[in-house]
């Protein structure tokens, strides 16, 4: 070996100890502005402040924006909050807010489809108006309040809005980025949540304590994602715009809405200068960055929906299936109790139809059932059931995800239903066993399915839609029903280095 190889050697692997090694694994910080005041004109240009202040240190953040909000800006002829905004990455944050009813209101007792389409049909002219107003279709989504439902998320795909941007308590997989009806969500961050205070004294003090915490936390854990989120008015309001008018579900004609108070000038000059050294000091940290939504979906892409499956692939996700339904986390991707109904219904189609399993399997986005599943009344529960019957099902089912681009609610075998849980573990144990024989067996005998992903959905409670707007004492079970059954499509969501 020469020197100059063994100098080459020393270099790379100086190169690979940095960059391999995780000896500084990343932080990413996404700062996201909830832009909803449409009544008080100074928020226009706090709005403003903040969009330029960023810009002029190099920051991009996410502008989470009203409908009213932005028509308001337009009929102000406030192009220059909206030309300094268009420097940021552009969100959605609903049509009209607060006005009554509000989502999880409207929607409490709604099922899957029909709240589907109530949300689409409420939100759509605010989405057409963002498109006008900002030229951009909004990138992400984030709820008013805690009016979390999971209905709106078929809705936004079909609104062309692919991320949930907010923090809320109602699903979530260890306080970081995960996948759930079928698009990334950055929502239950909690510990990774950083906010400083805006009241002047030590906040900014603290506040950086509480930033370089968390971030050296995250580190230790390999990295990943801060949410800092804020809203223009929280900089000149002493009491929220919408909390003035709609609290616990008052619904006051537009004549006699109130401005909320403002802070003393001085105040909300100190608030700025904290934040703008907060952010100065933030974006110092060795290691940090400041993300985008845009930048988030980039970082955290899904890389289950472009790979490739294999049958040896198709295997061990047909054991853990049988143990476990819910998110299994492989080498360098994650599938959703969804993603693995859906391959192994095809790749069991696949043996029905032509005897092998398909050479190319790629996932299907599939939401989760739309209902939860009630055994058929009459007949007898049988424990096993005839091959010819069980292929059946299986292409019945492979055509139904196909059309309706869901699991099921209920999967038939002749006059019998079996729940999608009892239907997978059933599938994924006589799949494993025909792989091991080389041939269907004569009877596919019943499993029952262990659907454990709902257990990082939260329970219903007062307390979980804690939102002073809903009317006293609200809350949903209905909503969180729903929420459990789309459980199916939860996964968590990889960093991709
Ligand atoms: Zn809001």
């Amino acid at each position: 070996m020469t020197i100059v190889t063994r100098a080459l050697l020393i270099v790379l692997a100086l190169a690979s100890g940095l960059n391999g090694q995780n000896t500084n694994p990343p932080v990413y910080v996404t700062l996201w502005f909830d832009t909803e005041d449409y009544l008080l004109p100074q928020d226009d240009d706090a709005t403003k402040r903040l969009a330029e202040m960023l810009t002029r240190l190099g920051v991009r953040a996410t502008f989470k924006i009203v409908g009213e909000k932005a028509r308001v800006l337009e009929s102000r002829g406030r192009r220059d909050v909206i030309a300094a905004l268009k420097r940021h990455d552009i969100g959605y944050h609903t049509n009209t807010h607060s006005q009554q009813p509000t989502i999880a209101v409207y929607l409490q007792n709604a099922g899957w489809e029909d709240g589907r389409a109530e949300f689409y049909r409420r939100e759509v002219q605010g989405v057409r108006d963002m498109k006008r107003i900002f030229g951009v279709t909004p990138v992400t989504y984030g709820q008013p309040g805690s009016a979390w439902a999971p209905q709106t998320y078929p809705a936004l795909r079909d609104l062309g809005i692919g991320m949930y941007l907010d923090e809320a308590d109602h699903v979530g997989i260890d306080d970081q980025p995960f996948y759930y009806g079928g698009m990334l969500n950055v929502l239950k961050m909690r510990s990774n949540l950083a906010r400083m205070d805006l009241s002047g004294g030590a906040s900014l003090a603290n506040g950086k304590a509480a930033f370089t915490k968390t971030s050296e936390q995250l580190r230790s854990k390999g990295g990943g994602t801060i949410s800092i989120y804020y809203h223009p008015n929280e900089w000149i309001q002493t009491e929220f715009w919408d909390g003035v008018n709609f609290r616990r579900g008052a619904n006051p004609p537009r004549a006699e809405w109130k401005l909320p108070g403002t802070r003393p000038a001085a105040e909300t000059e100190k608030a700025f200068q904290d934040f703008e050294q907060y952010v100065r000091f933030i974006k110092d940290q060795p290691g940090v960055k400041f993300v985008t939504a845009t930048e988030l979906k980039a970082l955290y892409a899904d890389t289950a929906m472009t790979r490739t499956f294999r049958q040896e692939d198709l295997v061990q996700i047909a054991r853990f299936v049988q143990k476990d339904i819910t998110f299994q986390t492989l080498d360098g991707y994650a599938l959703s109790a969804a993603d693995v109904f859906g391959l192994l219904t095809e790749a069991m189609a696949g043996v029905i139809e032509r005897n092998a399993v398909p050479s190319a399997m790629k996932v299907t986005a599939l939401d989760g059932p739309a209902r939860v599943y009630t055994p058929p009344t009459g007949g007898t529960r049988s424990t096993s059931f005839r091959w010819t019957a069980f292929a059946q099902a299986v292409r019945e089912t492979s055509a139904y995800c196909r059309s309706t681009r869901r699991v099921p609610d209920e999967i038939w075998v002749g006059s019998e239903s079996l729940s999608p849980a009892d239907y997978l573990a059933t599938l994924a144990h006589t799949f494993d066993g025909m792989i091991a024989s080389g041939k269907p067996p004569a009877e596919v005998i019943r499993r029952e399915g262990h659907y454990t992903a709902d257990r990082h959905v939260a329970q219903d409670s007062p307390a979980l839609w804690g939102w002073v707007i809903f009317p006293e004492g609200f809350h949903a079970p209905r909503i969180m029903e729903l929420a459990r059954l789309q459980a199916w499509t939860l996964k968590p969501a990889l960093l991709q280095r």
